[in-house]
């Protein structure tokens, strides 16, 4: 048992233009225009990241990437149950309870591609004693043109530098456009970083969305992890430009990962009237999603976001997010 080791509400969120009731919620930070420019939002990014209870703590920043409607959002509500309720055992609740947080704008969201952060900041106390500010995005964008896949990489590439802990969602498989799209975020990422001896990123996690080889590699972190190790092994008789994904890959990233997911059955995947309740959920994601949220943030498994071997702080992510979109915008 953690005991209490979220402090509720310690941000109150209240702006006079939108919401007014003081209640949490995802909050657009960066947006990707139309015309592929970059508009970052940094009245709100200040009033999240210099809250006066969160400002000076070290920061873990969660991301969660990838292409829309693959459900992200859906896994992000559940890290929020989580984290809000203080890591007690009963953290899933109760099976008539609709689902609410990132989603909770249901069909009327627009897909943009951009860069969403939960307003709320989670202050949670690690077993070594030290206590950390967690920090949750949704980093999303669209694949299907040259000029959007640019855009997205870049937003990709930013998530990926800001954050300690990268959640890349991808849909069945990792095929190799999937490593490809990865090759260029990190490189956009590494490019816009100083040169360094250490690896510029943290924790790369793939997560398979309905996975449906089980027979193969068995649901779960140890079974990604076999499948991930055959995806990305390098061998000789391998095209050249396949080689150089993988080592690229490799030499970003200090962790790398993998997570294997069942499907979570029709009613969520087609029924339009889902409304995220436990009991329309296939038991096996259930129990998956249990490993899976527990094993992602689970306070000792949180880590520091460091750059170049520095800790790092709000006050200090909110420097880097701006000087890091400064070279973006060119
Ligand atoms: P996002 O755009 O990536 O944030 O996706 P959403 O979380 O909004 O989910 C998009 C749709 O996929 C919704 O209808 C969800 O009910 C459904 N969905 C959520 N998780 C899964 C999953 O693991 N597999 C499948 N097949 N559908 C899912
Ligand atoms: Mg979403």
């Amino acid at each position: 048992s953690w005991g209490s080791f979220v402090d509720k509400n310690v941000y109150d969120w209240s702006s006079e233009e939108e919401e007014t009731d003081g209640r949490a919620r995802p909050v657009q930070v960066l947006v990707v225009k139309d015309d592929h420019t970059f508009e970052l939002d940094e009245a709100a990014l200040c009033k999240i990241l210099l809250a006066e209870e969160v400002r000076d703590r070290e920061v873990v920043a969660i991301s969660v990437a990838g292409a829309f409607r693959k459900g992200k959002s859906f896994l992000m509500d559940f890290m929020l149950r989580y984290m809000y309720s203080q890591a007690s055992d009963e953290w899933l609740g109760d099976p008539d309870e609709p689902l609410t947080g990132f989603s909770w704008r249901g069909g009327s969201e627009r897909e943009t591609t951009g860069i969403q952060i939960w307003s709320q900041v989670f202050l949670v106390d690690k077993p070594d004693g030290s206590k950390v500010a967690v920090l949750l995005m949704d980093t999303q964008g669209t694949f299907d043109s040259q000029s959007t896949l640019r855009d997205s990489a870049t937003v990709f590439a930013l998530s990926t530098m800001i954050s300690s802990m990268q959640v890349y969602n991808i849909s069945q498989n990792v095929q190799e456009d999937d490593l490809q799209h990865l090759q260029l975020f990190t490189e956009y990422g590494r490019l816009a970083m100083e040169e360094t001896f250490l690896k510029p990123f943290q924790s790369m996690i793939f997560l398979v969305r309905d996975w449906s080889f089980p027979y193969e590699f068995p649901y779960g972190q140890e079974g990604g992890m076999k499948f991930l190790e055959k995806r990305l092994k390098i061998s000789e008789n391998q095209h050249e430009e396949l080689q150089n994904v993988r080592k690229h890959i490799h030499s970003c990233f200090t962790n790398i990962s993998c997570f294997l997911m069942p499907h979570p059955g029709l009613k969520v995947a087609t029924n339009p009237h889902f409304d995220g309740r436990l009991k329309e959920i296939d038991q096996e994601f259930i129990n998956n999603l249990q490993v899976l949220v527990l094993w992602l943030l689970c306070p000792k498994n949180l880590d520091v976001k460091e750059i170049n071997g520095s800790k790092i702080t709000c006050r200090g992510l909110l420097e880097y997010f701006k000087a890091y979109i400064k070279i973006y915008q060119g």
